[in-house]
């Protein structure tokens, strides 16, 4: 065992899946965050268990081939948003690749022959042997008052809810900076102060920044712990001074809760959404709703998704989980109808809405939990699906939804997830009652995070599929003879 404090010199020869470095001094198991694979590093004990413990990255003695000479964000070891920032590109793919292979393997027991032959190579962002960076559409701040009693905005450090002041996250469009000093500059001025969590008192929680990448909208949504900010007029007139402003909104949350937006919008300026396109389709976004934040990866993965969805024209499509009906419309281009489930109703106005824009009126959206609404217009209404497509948050599938499935019967699945773990589990469910997996291909939607989106195909294991037998009939016969 090791004691708290020591200094150790370790090889790191695995990562962990939050990104952080493993490696064995004398047979005794270090978890070092910030270390990578190849790393020779020093490192300090923190924290010492009987059988495993945490250190603190002190020096990189050698450094591994797959780290980058230097990491682009000065704040990337404090902040909790990026995990991976000190490795090259090519080997965050690799790792993200491996992450959803062997979670397949080991909950959802698909086996690794199988995953030789159907499971494409991770898609990541083209970039050329560069890191790839501002990517990210959506951003929220939380603002906060640093020691020096200034207002601040910035990330909260890694597991911890203190801020650290940092207003150009490089995974964020560069205009979120001189938005985020205007309204810096604004409570400063006015002297509107920022809310203070631990004493649930002041104003001003988070900035929610939101950019249209084809469009070059942008989106200013405040959350506050009030109903109005004092001289918001003064605000206003100051933000939409900036070039793309399309949207300028409060949202009131006076709760004491981790959650960051309240339940409501009220419009301060212009209009309440912002527009965007992913591929053909033009796509209308409020404050409140799910957005895909990396819209590059996203048209490939819903590219995917269609594709697995192998449309004929014929077809009755189910989206669960569908947010603004970003796939419902990806689909409904190829499909018969889609109908729509997803629990924001902000969203599923908007998904109305977007289904109009683009004209695609075969398209039906229901407010509700998925597990409660497909049952009961399975059940109730008989409704049923040639293909399913679910993209849930990272939970997964609850299993009473994953029980109508079933019993609807579709003739494929598509399943799209943030979280390969629990795609895994509901896979494993799905393949025992009747279902065979087809297809897996991971996507990286967010570059620099430990965190990968994967799309995989199933589809109903008909009775040709048994396997096949060559009959020796010369054979046959001299047994019988
Ligand atoms: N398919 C959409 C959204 C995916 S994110 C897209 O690609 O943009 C997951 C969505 O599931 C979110 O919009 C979230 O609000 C919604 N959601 C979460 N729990 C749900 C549930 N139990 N039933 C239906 N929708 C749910």
């Amino acid at each position: 065992m090791m004691q708290k404090n020591e200094l150790v010199k370790v090889k790191i020869e695995d990562i962990g899946v939050g990104g952080e470095g493993i490696g064995k001094v004398d047979g005794y198991t270090l978890f070092i965050k910030d270390a990578i694979i190849g790393d020779v590093v020093e490192a300090k004990v923190m924290k010492a268990k009987k059988n495993y413990g945490y250190a603190r990255l002190m020096n990189v003695l050698t450094p591994s081939e797959d780290r980058v000479e230097e990491v682009v964000c000065p704040m990337a070891r404090k902040c909790g948003g990026c995990q991976i920032q000190e490795m090259k590109y090519p080997a965050q793919l690799a790792f993200k690749e491996s992450k959803v292979r062997g979670n397949l393997e080991r909950i959802g027991e698909v086996p690794g022959e199988l995953l030789d032959e159907i499971m494409h190579p991770v898609v990541g962002m083209d970039e050329e042997g560069m890191q790839p960076f501002r990517y990210r559409n959506k951003a929220q701040f939380p603002i906060g008052t640093d020691k020096d009693g200034r207002v601040t905005a910035g990330f909260y450090a890694g597991r911890t809810h203190s801020i650290i002041g940092n207003t150009d996250c490089v995974l964020g469009v560069e205009v979120n900076e001189e938005i985020l000093n205007c309204i810096l500059d604004f409570m400063e001025e006015f002297e509107i102060p920022a809310y203070d969590e631990v004493k649930h008192k002041g104003l001003v929680r988070h900035v929610l920044l939101r950019y249209g990448f084809k469009t070059d909208e942008i989106m200013v949504c405040l959350v506050i712990n009030g109903k109005t900010i004092p001289h918001c007029h003064d605000l206003v007139g100051r933000l939409r001074q900036i070039p793309g402003m399309t949207s300028i909104t409060l949202s009131s949350n006076t709760a004491k809760t981790n959650v960051i937006m309240g339940d409501t919008i009220r419009l301060l300026w212009g209009q309440e959404f912002i527009t965007d396109y992913i591929g053909e389709i033009k796509y209308q976004i409020s404050p409140l709703s799910f957005y895909q934040v990396n819209p590059v990866q996203t048209e490939k993965l819903y590219g995917l998704a269609l594709d697995y969805a192998g449309l004929t024209g014929n077809e009755t499509v189910w989206d669960l989980y569908c947010g603004i009906g970003t796939i419902s419309l990806f689909l409904a281009q190829k499909a018969k109808f889609v109908r729509g489930v997803e629990i924001v109703p902000a969203a599923i106005e908007n998904a109305k809405e977007n289904a109009k824009l683009n004209g695609l009126e075969n398209t039906e959206f229901f407010v509700g939990k998925a597990e409660e609404v497909l049952p009961r217009e399975y059940k109730k209404n008989g409704v049923y699906a040639d293909v399913i497509v679910v993209d849930p948050p990272r939970k997964g599938c609850d299993e009473t939804l994953l029980e109508t499935m079933i019993e609807m019967n579709p003739e494929r699945i598509v399943y799209v997830s943030c979280d390969s773990a629990t795609l895994a589990r509901d896979l494993k469910y799905l393949c025992a009652r009747g279902y065979e997996l087809r297809k897996v291909c991971p996507v990286d939607q967010f570059g620099m995070t430990v965190h990968v989106e994967t799309v995989v195909l199933l589809s109903q294991q008909k009775p040709d599929d048994t396997i096949e037998i060559d009959l020796d009939l010369d054979e046959l016969d001299a047994t019988s003879a």
